[in-house]
């Protein structure tokens, strides 16, 4: 028999929200209805922007923001290594170069520093955009990153899907991710594991009414249809895709959305028991480091792991952890290591990102956890990096 395994992450998905998606289903509309516009309206009020664009997921996000953009072939795209591929690939869709950024060793963040110095790799490229990551539900230091974007000629796009709920507090200014105050756009995914779940989805938040009217555009198909025009006309200045977000999906978008307030506070705790738990083991093992400005509802649990100390390798004690019935997974592979960037950069030198990635480790972290479950895998995990 195996042990129940506790994954790293998952939804929560109760008899309401299944309700909500019954309700959806005996409606008119499956996919373009009048729940896409509820769902992005309340959205919008939600995270504080003006606009929000809902759309097939967050990868589709990223591509509808460097499409909204207009980021040119040729031109270049700043991302960090540390983060999901897409926040990387997107530049590649519109056919942008990506430049690398490193990142703070102990939070996995894009810094103002290690922003400044990819700026200095841009090659004579004209610089477009700016995707800082909020990794982890952590957020990234967006004053000073925007004013850096500004004077290269760039504007940023926050990458957040794991930081739906996190607030920032730069100067005495209270400020939420998704509110766009120093960014074009920001970018969000409801992929199961990440806070809200609708299966696949996604979502953007602007405060510029045209980036808001090109999203939408280019969601479906480049299509626009001029005012006063017969009932069949449509026209296409551009062609677009389908990277719709049914309204099925969009029933289910906000009424987890409603649970946000319950699903943020439960990982807020889990995260505080975790690191009372977790204290006794440093400095062998240290949760990520908390910037100073970010008050953040936590996608990730992640720990670093000086696994040389401990004499264990990460197989090891990933392998440990399961046998235990605990997962973990590795957030994130340096996605400028990926085969396909190092044809087309080489190999980058980028230390904080190697760094990273040698102790990181995502422990279980999701609102369905019990209380109990913090210090399971809290022993779970001391027992994997002891002496055998
Ligand atoms: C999940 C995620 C994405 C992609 O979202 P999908 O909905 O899976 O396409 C992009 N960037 C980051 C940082 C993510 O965590």
């Amino acid at each position: 028999m195996s042990v129940p395994v506790l994954p790293y992450g998952r939804q929560t998905i109760e008899d309401d929200d299944i309700a909500a998606v019954a309700e959806a289903l005996r409606g008119d509309f499956l996919t373009t209805g009048p729940t896409v516009e509820r769902f992005e309206r309340v959205f919008a009020e939600t995270v504080g922007a003006r606009h929000a664009v809902a759309c097939a997921n967050g990868t589709a996000a990223l591509h509808l923001a460097m499409l909204a953009l207009d980021v040119q072939p040729g031109e270049a795209v700043v991302a960090p290594s540390i983060t999901f591929l897409a926040t990387a690939n997107c530049a590649r869709y519109v056919g942008a170069e990506v430049v690398f950024a490193d990142v703070d060793p102990d939070t996995g963040l894009m810094t103002p520093d290690t922003l400044a110095r990819a700026l200095e790799r841009l090659d004579g490229r004209r610089l477009r955009a700016v995707l800082p990551v909020h990794l982890r539900g952590d957020a990234a230091e967006l004053p000073a990153l925007e004013t850096l974007a500004q004077d290269a000629g760039a504007v940023l796009v926050e990458d957040a899907p794991h930081a739906l709920g996190t607030t920032m507090k730069f100067g005495n200014a209270t400020e939420q991710v998704g509110d766009v105050r120093h960014s074009a756009m920001a970018t969000f995914s409801f992929h199961p594991v990440k806070t809200i779940a609708t299966g696949e989805g996604g979502m953007v938040t602007t405060n510029d009414a045209a980036l808001a009217e090109r999203l939408r555009r280019m969601r479906s198909h480049g299509m626009v249809r001029p005012e006063g025009c017969e009932p069949w006309w449509y026209e296409m200045p551009e062609p677009g895709l389908n990277y719709r977000l049914p309204d099925v999906l969009c029933a289910l978008g906000l009424s987890q959305l409603a649970k946000l307030p319950r699903f943020a506070a439960r990982r807020r705790a889990l995260a505080s028991a975790y690191r009372e738990a977790l204290a006794p083991l440093a400095p062998l093992v240290r949760p990520a480091a908390q910037p100073a400005w970010s008050d953040p509802v936590l996608h990730l649990m992640t720990v670093l792991i000086d696994f040389e100390a401990a004499g264990r390798t990460r197989l090891q004690v990933v392998e440990a952890l399961r046998a235990r019935g605990v997962g973990s997974q590795v957030h994130y592979i340096p996605v400028h290591r990926q085969p396909y960037y190092r044809d087309r950069y080489g190999d980058l030198d980028l230390p904080g990102a190697e760094a990273w990635y040698a102790r990181c480790l995502s422990l279980p972290l999701y609102p369905g956890m019990e209380d109990a479950d913090v210090a399971r895998v809290v022993e779970a995990l001391q027992a994997a990096l002891s002496p055998t």
